[in-house]
């Protein structure tokens, strides 16, 4: 089976995790503080928390934000769950942005739209997660002129993107957000096996998120609500959680942010190369917004409606018989049972079930062969045109 996304591990990723088991910290010593330094530095922002996945970085943004009981969390209907949960943790409720059918990430007159009606209804948004899917970065001008306007808070899903860039910068700079999270699943670009990082460039988000990953504890004199006892002190002064990152896995990450500008590179490499084969297939691949230069986590194409035999579910079924891990990125949240009994219906999001029913991401990670991608794309052929 040909996987849709795989991680490499060189001898130097195992080298550098080895030592660390040889060291005196597992936990808590200076790894994790470099791979912050090194992600922040790489990405142009200021502050970053490493946590123990993207879902909890997503959370802790969330409270950062105060995220609470009566706010709204809104965001894409096509993203993974986490983007939409983190919302629900904090007590908030959630709604959904329809896609933009080009880019297929939240569509910014959608957004537009919603936003008038809240404004009139009293119900606007605090938090925007904006996720950009596939690696390929929202219209985050647009976002931003909207949440000056409006005044909700900006939270990248940056889980597909990181190493990608949005109008000639890295995705994490903090230019149009409070908050950019990646998430480091070995699925993803770059992987610490599990984990996941929050970037920003205020100083205060950063210090709360800190806190809130390691139980809301302190040891810092001045974070403290009262005098401290003596040296052995510390204390809780907020509610937080242990979603910290080991220093294995920061090791790891640290050993592979060495690589990430170059697995990029060799995504867009095959990404092009998958472009030149199947442009002559029912299919359409995905098309790059001239302002982006995309992570390219997946590699998303849909079949055009009407132009072939087999439905979607065949081809997708075929592939997978012949070998090739297709997977589907995502079925749409409000879908979700879960989801679905808060009140959602499938077609209200008309534009997001339009992407449900023809997409299809196929295999795309930096050690992909030719080889492999030829296989791909015959067995897709075969799939069309059985
Ligand atoms: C993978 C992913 C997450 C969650 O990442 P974890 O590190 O597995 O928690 C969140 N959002 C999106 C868009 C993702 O693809």
């Amino acid at each position: 089976m040909i996987p849709y996304g795989r991680q490499e591990i060189t001898r130097e990723d195992i080298d550098a995790v080895v030592e660390v088991l040889e060291s005196d910290f597992l936990t808590q010593g200076p790894k994790v503080p470099e791979f912050e330094e090194k992600v922040a530095k790489h990405v142009g922002a200021e502050f970053a928390v490493a946590v123990n996945s993207a879902t909890s970085a997503l959370h802790i943004a969330c409270l950062a934000l105060d995220l609470g009981k009566d706010d709204w969390l809104w965001t894409t209907p096509v993203t993974f769950v986490a983007s939409a949960n983190c919302g629900l943790y904090c007590g908030a409720q959630v709604d959904f942005v329809d896609i933009d059918p080009r880019t297929y990430n939240l569509c910014p007159d959608a957004l537009q739209h919603k936003l008038e009606q809240a404004e009139t209804d009293g119900c606007l948004p605090k938090v925007v997660v904006a996720v950009h899917l596939s690696g390929q970065p929202c219209n985050m001008a647009r976002i931003k002129a909207l949440s000056d306007r409006y005044g909700f808070r900006i939270v990248e899903d940056a889980s597909h993107a990181i190493g990608g860039k949005y109008q000639g910068e890295f995705i994490g700079n903090g230019r149009f957000s409070d908050i950019t999270v990646f998430s480091f699943h070995p699925v993803k670009i770059v992987t610490t096996a599990e984990g996941g990082m929050a970037v920003t460039n205020d100083s205060a988000l950063a210090s709360r998120m800190a806190l809130l990953r390691s139980h809301g504890i302190t040891r810092d004199p001045d974070q403290m609500t009262r005098e401290p006892d003596g040296p052995w002190y510390y204390q809780q002064v907020d509610l937080g959680f242990n979603y910290r990152m080991t220093e294995l896995q920061a090791a790891l990450g640290i050993s592979q942010m060495e690589r990430l500008d170059r697995f990029v590179a060799l995504r867009h490499q095959l990404a092009q190369r998958y472009d030149e084969l199947l442009a002559d297939l029912p299919v359409v691949t995905p098309w790059q917004h001239p302002d982006s230069y995309s992570g390219l986590h997946l590699y998303v194409i849909r079949l055009k409606p009407g132009s072939i035999t087999p439905s979607h579910r065949e081809v997708f079924e075929s592939l997978r018989e012949q070998g090739i891990g297709v997977n589907l990125h995502y079925i749409p949240v409000h879908t979700q049972p879960y989801y679905e009994r808060m009140g959602f219906e499938p077609d209200d999001f008309p534009e997001s079930m339009h992407y449900y029913r023809e997409a299809i991401s196929l295999p795309m990670f930096h050690g992909l062969t030719y080889e492999q991608q030829d296989t791909v794309v015959a067995a897709l052929q075969q799939a069309l045109a059985p």
